[in-house]
């Protein structure tokens, strides 16, 4: 589908996302002609109001449909963004009509992390049903996602630092990116082990120098680590002893007095056994994620995973006679040829597994998956079907006891929904409610990782990354730590 917008530059860039709610594979055209509709938005300011006039007009004759959206800024809107955000409101309404679907749950909320609207409403202390309705209002989401919404925000804000605590603390991320096997839906850095296993030393060689160089500088500057994750790919599918010796230099360069968490993504059941849950557990690991996806081994088999639920059962059984207390599970709703009864099954294999932390996913179709090249080939869910599938799950995790305390979106999901991570009290990911919500530095070490620095003064973001490549990783490292060095004194400075 081409589709040509016709307004200024920066209200065409806002509105791209809300067209591909209704088009994932929309081409944008510069001009009208060659183009299957056009849309032309014409904003204004109308007794305090910010007004958009829209129109759509189909190449190929058919109906000229129009919508004017009106809306106030909200206290502490800048005008341009009250601008954006009624232009998708137009376009919304004027691609309802020429679809005749509809945008979904989320309304106009494109982005990947809608908590950040609600926590800075949070800070002007907007008391909480009015808040809901506004973005019930003003970002045209339906009631039930506006108190989803609320209720995450809500729960992570003791949290949260204040701007002044903000500055002494970071967390880390260590990204390993090796696999036994790559699932289809996969976009992570994730090499599989046994095409690049001669990779395996030296990135392990230059992820302990990268350890040893920041870890010191943290050290001298006297910065708290709050959280400490390591993930990829999958970590516990390195050999034991470069396991070792990662979580070795963690212990002795990164943990500090104020080190509150460490979480350890054992994603795939099959690389688990109790010599590396032994060796976690003599590390410190609080927090480990045995990762089914589904109960169901037709989907195993169809995703590329090379294990069985029961080696998932199994995984859990040893962790927990090794004292693992705090375990997440990620589930992922909408995998190929799954339905509501297959959700079922995983739900009632799931309840007696009984982990602290379930994360929900919803499949999204990433560019670089090959589920995305293929995906002919596999039978996915309507959207009603999804959501349907979705809040099943999230009743299954309220009733074990669970409240919603993270939650992000990604592009291409299906049914344009939502990935959200539920914990019992207390059992709360505190390095993924810091990560997504982007008011602590998060340093990232290691294959694809990324680093985000945090300005305390108005959250304002900086990000760098570390190659996803192994190779380029371990030969570039040098260059990465003395740049993750510069960066840090001038953080510790302001
Ligand atoms: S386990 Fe995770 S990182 Fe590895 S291939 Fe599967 S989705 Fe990708």
């Amino acid at each position: 589908m081409n589709v040509h917008l016709d307004c200024q530059e920066d209200l065409v860039r806002a509105c791209h996302d809300i067209v591909r709610v209704f088009y994932p594979e929309a081409i944008f055209a510069a001009a009208p002609e060659g183009a299957d509709f056009s849309v032309r938005l014409e904003p204004r300011i109308d007794e305090g109001l910010v007004v958009v006039e829209g129109a759509l007009l189909p190449a190929r004759g058919g109906e000229r449909l129009a919508f004017t959206a009106s809306d106030e800024r909200y206290p502490g809107e800048a005008r341009h963004n009250a601008q954006k955000r009624v232009a998708k409101l137009a376009v919304k309404a004027l691609l309802e009509r020429y679809t005749i679907r509809e945008a979904g749950p989320w309304g106009i909320l494109t982005g990947i992390r809608p908590t950040k609207i609600v926590h800075r409403m949070l800070d002007q202390d907007w008391p909480g049903e009015r808040l809901e309705l506004f973005l019930h209002k003003s970002y045209a989401l339906s009631a039930e996602k506006s108190h989803l919404l609320r209720e995450v925000a809500e729960l992570q804000r003791s949290f949260l630092h204040t701007g002044e605590e903000a500055g002494k603390f970071v967390s880390v991320y260590i990204g390993i990116p090796f696999c036994p096997t790559r699932c289809v839906y996969c976009s992570f850095p994730a090499y599989g082990l046994e095409r690049y296993r001669a990779w395996v030393e030296p990135f392990v060689a230059a992820l302990l120098e990268e350890i040893q160089g920041v870890g010191r500088v943290l050290k001298e500057l006297g910065l708290e680590v709050e959280t400490i994750y390591i993930g990829g790919g999958t970590p516990t599918s390195l050999p034991v002893d470069k396991l070792g010796q990662i979580l070795q230099a963690v212990d002795e360069w990164l943990k500090t007095p104020g080190t509150w968490e460490f979480t350890v993504e054992a994603g795939r059941p099959d690389t688990i056994n109790a010599e590396v849950l032994g060796l976690m557990r003599g590390h410190g690991v609080s927090r480990l994620s045995i990762n089914p996806q589904s109960m169901n081994p037709q989907t195993l088999k169809a995703i590329g995973r090379a294990h069985s639920p029961g080696d998932v059962v199994r995984a859990m059984g040893l962790a927990r006679n090794l004292g693992f207390t705090n375990i997440n599970m990620d589930l992922i709703i909408g995998l190929p040829g799954e339905g509501l009864e297959e959700i079922r099954q995983t739900l009632e294999q799931i309840r007696v597994l009984a982990p602290e932390n379930i994360t929900v996913h919803t499949l999204a179709i990433k560019r670089a998956s090959s589920l995305k090249e293929q995906r002919g080939d596999y039978t996915l869910a309507e959207a009603g079907e999804v959501s349907g599938m979705l809040n099943l799950t999230y009743n299954e995790a309220r009733e074990a006891g669970m409240r919603p305390y993270y939650l992000y979106r990604q592009k291409q999901m299906l049914g344009h929904l939502e990935n959200v991570g539920f914990a019992k009290p207390g059992y709360e990911c505190v390095y993924n409610i810091q990560m997504m919500e982007e008011r602590q530095t998060i340093l990232g070490l290691g294959g694809g990782s990324g680093s985000k620095w945090v300005n305390p003064a108005g959250w304002s973001l900086e990000a760098s990354y570390n190659p996803k490549d192994p190779r380029n990783y371990f030969e570039r490292v040098e260059e990465l730590i003395g740049r993750k060095v510069e960066k840090l004194r001038a953080l510790s400075c302001r």
